[in-house]
């Protein structure tokens, strides 16, 4: 019987990847406001080449990104981006349509429900506590707290210890074909695909390992309810076998 529902953070709680995408934007137009001499889609796909090369927690991209952008280096500029990008991303975080509404749903079904996520602890912390989500989880795994990314078995295994299930009582709800539900399967775990966001068409050689793909976050209650008269079914033949 499923009794613990994993989720990944990154868009499928919250709605990262829009928002990470308007705050780059409005981070490039507020340097050009402020004197930065270069054509917008020139500065804003440089400055995604250098987010791919430099990782997303890099510290210093706008920094690099003159550097890159050949612009002399002004403070002014490298504030002007800082600013915009962070008070972008205060106001505009988000949780992924319906999240909280399907949250309430599996806890008043029963469930336990966790987060298995990677990044860096600190920022994935900021956006459970900004959005006030730490209610809703019993347990939260970070990757990078942890030391092991996923789709390692290791986070998955120690997920799974740490709320007190077996595999087969737990399913895995995530963005990712490859890190969430590619690990998740190996392990064991039910999985479903929340197809949605950048990743929504990526990774698809990875489609075997998932149970459900759903559209819509709404979508999850139904499926689990799916899955549990799918076990009652399965223990009342069980009984009738014996
Ligand atoms: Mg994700």
């Amino acid at each position: 019987m499923i009794r613990v529902v994993f989720f990944d953070l990154d868009d499928t709680i919250v709605d990262t990847s829009r928002l990470a995408e308007m705050a780059r934007r409005n981070a490039i137009e507020n340097m050009i406001r402020h004197g930065l001499p270069v054509d917008f889609d020139i500065a804003y796909s440089e400055l995604l080449e250098l987010i791919n090369e430099y990782g997303s927690n890099f510290g210093r991209h706008f920094d690099y990104l003159l550097r890159r952008l050949e612009v002399p280096y002004d403070p002014k500029l490298v504030a002007a981006g800082v600013i915009a990008y962070h008070n972008t991303k205060f106001a505009y975080l988000r949780t992924v349509k319906g999240a909280r509404r399907v949250l309430i749903d599996l806890q008043r079904s029963g469930y336990r429900l966790g987060i298995i996520t990677d990044g860096d602890p600190i920022k994935q912390w900021e956006k459970i506590l900004r959005l006030e989500l730490d209610a809703y989880f019993d347990e939260v795994f970070i990757s990078d707290h942890l030391g092991v990314r996923k789709p390692h078995p290791k986070i998955f295994r120690r997920a799974l210890r740490g709320m007190g299930v077996e595999p087969d009582e737990a399913v895995m709800v995530g963005d990712r074909l490859y890190s969430d539900i590619y690990g998740a399967k190996n392990v064991g775990m039910r999985t479903i695909w929340f197809r949605y966001g950048k990743y929504a068409s990526r990774e698809l050689d990875y489609l075997e390992y998932a149970d459900f793909t759903m559209r819509s976050l709404e979508e999850l209650p139904e499926i689990l309810r799916g899955l549990r008269s799918e076990e009652e079914t399965r223990s009342d033949q069980e009984v009738h076998a014996d």
